[in-house]
């Protein structure tokens, strides 16, 4: 599978059946499995032998697809999660622990920001905000002696910052830790981190894998590449014996996977985020279209964003994919082929313009959600983004009259058409 596109990795990857077995994967609607001798059950207990017992720690339907999303990213192994935020969570929390310190992006999601600034800090893990655009020196100075990871987006929700992931990378392993990205937006169709040095990817496969807003659901892909032994005293939970797992030493026991064996026989196994099969049924149906969904996206929102550019009604417009760009330069890097469909813009006339601009709109859905095939819109400062300060927003590179537009797969002229009548209206 290793050598294949990923067209044809969207669809045959995970799932392979043998001779007579169902052709679409089948959902293990099961808690449990069963074994003849409480022997072998015992040895699936100690991670002597692999296989199934209990659907908190693994279950075959969301093993295939996370096998599939693995292959995607082209890393060494991988888990789902119930959300996207139990993902970013899990991958964080599976390597730093009270008195420990994360370097993160400011220019992040909502519920990660909060999840860092807020819930992380008071269970002891402190986090420095840097602007992803901010200089080597400037993201250096960010690094502390109990630093264990740096964190950031490839490209930000909503603010559609493109991260310079060597930039990160290289940061990061300058200071003996893994980068984590979050590669929701442009997925491993457009964008794989791994190539340039990213440690490990999440998703929340809510958006674009799923595609079609039935699941949220997470995931988290490990590159296999980080060295954990070649800093014992940093990452004890994956190179000294787990006493609350029979004394496994993760990265004795199982080299590339130490981290998602950690991460599912620890950290799943006590929280228990786990996705149902069901959900991860419906992923893998979407994954098998998201590399023909992404072309389309990507087409149809830089349409909507050469247009937008042109009307002297809109005060400005963010798209990575225009040339007028800042960060066109770097998606052209990290994602030739494409970025994601999401679009942000100005509208003049301030909050009451940009209220009466969304409410006009008939084709295009107010929703809290991005990167479905239905076109859909928000206003983060009076809904995902008001818990945060103007200071905090603008730090995130939000502005307050900032409108999110996530071009879904519908006709673009139809999709103009509605913003365009809309406009009329203010
Ligand atoms: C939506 C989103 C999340 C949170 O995912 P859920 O599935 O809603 O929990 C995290 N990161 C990014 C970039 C997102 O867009």
């Amino acid at each position: 599978m290793a050598d294949y596109k990923i067209n044809t990795k969207c669809v045959q990857a995970g799932y392979t059946p043998k001779n007579g077995e169902p052709r679409i994967l089948p959902i293990y609607q099961s808690t449990t499995f069963k074994y003849e001798s409480s022997e072998q059950m015992g040895n699936l207990f100690d991670l002597k032998e692999s296989g199934y017992f209990y659907t908190r720690l693994q279950n075959p339907t969301n093993d295939q697809v996370a096998a599939r999303i693995c292959a995607l990213e082209g890393g060494a192994a991988a888990m789902l999660t119930s959300s996207g935020q139990a993902a970013n969570f899990y991958s964080i929390f599976n390597i730093a622990s009270a008195g420990d310190h994360i370097v993160s992006s400011s220019a992040i999601y909502g519920g990660t920001f909060n999840l860092l600034s807020v819930t992380m800090k008071k269970m002891g893990i402190e986090t420095t905000f840097v602007h992803p655009e901010c200089t080597e020196e400037e993201l250096r100075a960010a690094f502390r002696p109990n630093t264990k990871a740096v964190f950031a987006e490839t490209i930000a929700n909503p603010a559609l910052i493109v991260l310079d992931i060597e930039k990160f990378a290289k940061a990061a392993h300058d200071n003996g830790v893994p980068l984590i990205v979050d590669n929701t937006f442009p997925t491993p169709v457009n964008c794989r981190p791994f190539e340039f040095g990213a440690d490990i990817v999440t998703h929340s496969t809510t958006k674009y894998l799923d595609g079609h807003a039935a699941t949220v659901g997470g995931a988290i892909i490990d590159s296999g590449n980080f060295d954990w032994s070649k800093y014992p005293d940093k990452f004890p939970g994956l190179t000294t014996p787990d006493d609350s797992y029979h004394g496994v030493t993760y990265t004795e026991m199982f080299g590339k996977g130490a981290f998602i064996t950690k991460a599912t026989a620890q950290i799943m196994r006590d929280l228990g985020s786990i996705q149902s099969p069901q959900n991860a049924f419906l992923i893998n149906m979407g994954i098998e279209t998201l590399a023909l969904r992404m072309e389309k996206h990507c087409e149809n929102a830089l349409y909507i964003a050469k247009a937008l550019e042109k009307d002297d009604r809109i005060s400005w417009v963010e798209y990575p994919g225009l040339e007028s760009s800042k960060y066109h330069a770097l998606a052209e890097k990290y994602m030739p082929k494409g970025t994601c469909g999401v679009i942000s813009f100005g509208i003049r006339g301030g909050r009451e313009a940009a209220t009466k601009f969304m409410d006009s709109l008939r084709l295009a859905a107010i929703v809290t959600h991005v990167a479905d095939v239905r076109t859909c819109v928000l206003h983060p400062a009076s809904t995902t983004h008001r818990q945060l300060t103007d200071e905090q927003m603008i730090a995130g590179g939000i502005s307050p009259d900032l409108i999110r537009l996530s071009v879904g797969i519908e006709d673009k002229e139809d999709i103009l058409a509605d913003i365009m009548s809309a406009l009329d209206n203010i």
